[in-house]
């Protein structure tokens, strides 16, 4: 099933890259293999997808841990301070940075481990109550402060657009993700590149394609639904 799922993903990703005259190349598709056993992710790997995201530190470092090392793991999930520190060897990208708080014990612990870290300005576009991120207006403050820090590389941002029925709906948070990325990018500001918009999951990201995303983050399309247990 996962490998038939991966192919109608493929054409759709090519169906949004030919109606927006997109390349394929620009686009990263990142398997959200949360709550998912180990065999399913390696069926995932077996055609060659390297890219996968995770929300929990824990679940991360236990996959990490099993699975091959050419893994890019992407941290998209809401990240507590205290468990940065875990991430340093593991995360090749940290998708979810929303304040100063977080972004300071990210530095602290790259320059204990000698290492740049990766990460993206998470935006809450239609600031709902449920989600984290920043609203529109305070990126650049943030993105300006975070730039200083000489162990962390900011390139881009993220968002998760509201969950709605018609993918439509969420153009134009899309659309002024872009847009606030293209205002952040003229300032040229010293550590700060906006090369990567990560936007669209399951039932949007065709749209997102649409709209400038270079990174979509896909689950349910992949793997099916996902079942949690109160354990
Ligand atoms: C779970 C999750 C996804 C994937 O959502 P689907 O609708 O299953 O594709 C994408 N991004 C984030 C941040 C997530 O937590």
């Amino acid at each position: 099933m996962i490998i038939e799922n991966l192919d109608m993903i493929e054409k759709n990703i090519l169906t949004a890259c030919a109606t927006s005259g997109r390349k394929r190349d620009e686009i990263t598709l990142i398997a959200v293999s949360k709550t998912k056993p180990v065999s399913m992710l390696e069926e995932v790997y077996s055609t060659g997808i390297r890219d996968f995201g995770e929300n929990k530190v824990q679940e991360l470092s236990d996959k990490f841990e099993i699975l091959p090392k050419d893994i890019k793991w992407h941290m998209i999930g809401h990240l507590q301070t205290n468990k940065v520190k875990y991430l340093m060897d593991k995360a090749y990208l940290i998708h979810s940075v929303d304040s100063l708080k977080l972004a300071k014990e990210i530095e602290k612990q790259a320059e204990k481990a000698n290492r740049i870290v990766d990460i993206l300005i998470e935006v809450n576009i239609a600031e709902e109550e449920s989600k984290f991120g920043l609203a529109k207006e305070e990126v650049l403050a943030l993105i300006k402060e975070i730039s200083l820090f000489p162990h962390i590389r900011i390139k881009g941002l993220m968002t998760i657009a509201p969950y709605v029925e018609n993918p439509e709906d969420n153009r134009l948070y899309f659309r002024q993700i872009k847009q606030l990325s293209v205002d952040i990018d003229s300032q040229n500001i010293d550590n700060v590149s906006m090369n990567i918009l990560s936007m669209g999951m399951s039932g949007d990201y065709m749209v997102a394609i649409e709209e400038g995303a270079t990174m979509i983050r896909v689950g349910t399309s992949i793997f099916g639904e996902r079942v949690y247990t109160n354990i």
